[in-house]
């Protein structure tokens, strides 16, 4: 008898902790079905998305870098995923595929999470980077009512994200101290501060006493950006319950049960994070 079997796909996908987090709910939740992780070669993307629905799979997550062509190949998608162009989650209705995106959920259930007040007084978001995870971010944000501020080494990305949502503005690194100075929420959707990649060099004294620090990296858990900001006792949230709680939603789908994102979870895929 096979069990029902959902993937993640991406190329490469040997860096991918997906398959941890949802054998973990499997394995916890008495569940018998399986999750995989399927390196696509981009020449196989279009013929694999488009025969999913007789592919056997019951569903999966998309990543780097197929989430837009994920998007394009789906019959129906929720509402965000429209808004943001990119799908990270699949599932069939019907024998048709369905796609959502989860990453705005999973950023705000983090922050919920991790800083329960960090949303309550609203006001202005600084947010480094425009790539697929400030897309995401910003749309998020917005949910939230804030005020929002982005700053990219690539002028142009950052201002094609003024249409994702109301009430972005565009500005350059130059521009950063002045915009902290007044800033209730700083986060970090650029790639530098992780494992192999440059450091984020940034100075966050300007910030105000009561800001919250997000950085989306969390390989490594504690990066410099955090560091810093925990030195200057600010309230920081790092991008692992991210990582946890965008898998939630299509564990739901595909398995039935709603799962929930607990500190052993997180303590698992910490140690994979971290080689323990
Ligand atoms: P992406 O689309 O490739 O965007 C990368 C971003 O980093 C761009 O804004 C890029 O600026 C900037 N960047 C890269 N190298 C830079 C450098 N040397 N100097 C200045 N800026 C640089 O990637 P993504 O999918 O948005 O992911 C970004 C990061 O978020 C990754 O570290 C990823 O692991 C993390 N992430 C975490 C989660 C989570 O669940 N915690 C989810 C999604 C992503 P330019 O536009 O100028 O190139």
């Amino acid at each position: 008898m096979t069990v029902p079997t959902a993937c993640v796909i991406g190329w490469p996908i040997r860096h991918s902790r997906s398959p941890v987090i949802h054998r973990y709910w499997l394995r916890s939740l008495g569940i018998q079905g399986d999750y995989v992780a399927k390196a696509v070669e981009p020449e196989w993307i279009d013929a694999f998305l488009r025969d999913f629905a007789g592919s056997g799979l019951v569903g999966g997550n998309v990543t780097v870098p197929y989430k837009e062509a994920a998007f394009a190949a789906v019959a129906e998608c929720e509402a965000v995923a429209r808004a943001l162009k990119a799908v990270n989650t699949l599932w069939l209705e019907g024998g048709k595929l369905f796609g959502g995106n989860t990453d705005a959920h999973g950023f705000l259930a983090n922050l919920d999470e991790r800083a329960p007040a960090w949303s309550s007084a609203g006001g202005r978001a600084v947010v480094l980077g425009a790539g697929g995870a400030a897309r995401a971010v910003v749309w998020a944000l917005a949910q939230r009512g804030f005020d929002i501020v982005v700053v990219n080494r690539t002028r142009d990305r950052a201002e094609a994200l003024v249409n994702v949502a109301p009430r972005i503005e565009v500005d350059d690194w130059r521009s950063l101290s002045g915009r902290l100075k007044d800033a209730a929420l700083l986060v970090n959707t650029t790639s530098l501060g992780m494992t192999g990649q440059p450091t984020l060099a940034i100075d966050l004294r300007p910030l105000p006493e009561t800001a919250v620090v997000n950085d989306l990296v969390y390989a490594p858990l504690e990066t410099g950006l955090l560091a810093q900001a925990r030195a200057r006792d600010l309230v920081v949230v790092d991008g692992l319950g991210m990582l946890l709680h965008q898998a939630v939603p299509g564990f739901e789908r595909w398995f039935g049960d709603r799962p929930t994102v607990t500190a052993e979870l997180r303590d698992l895929v910490a140690a994979d994070i971290e080689g323990r």
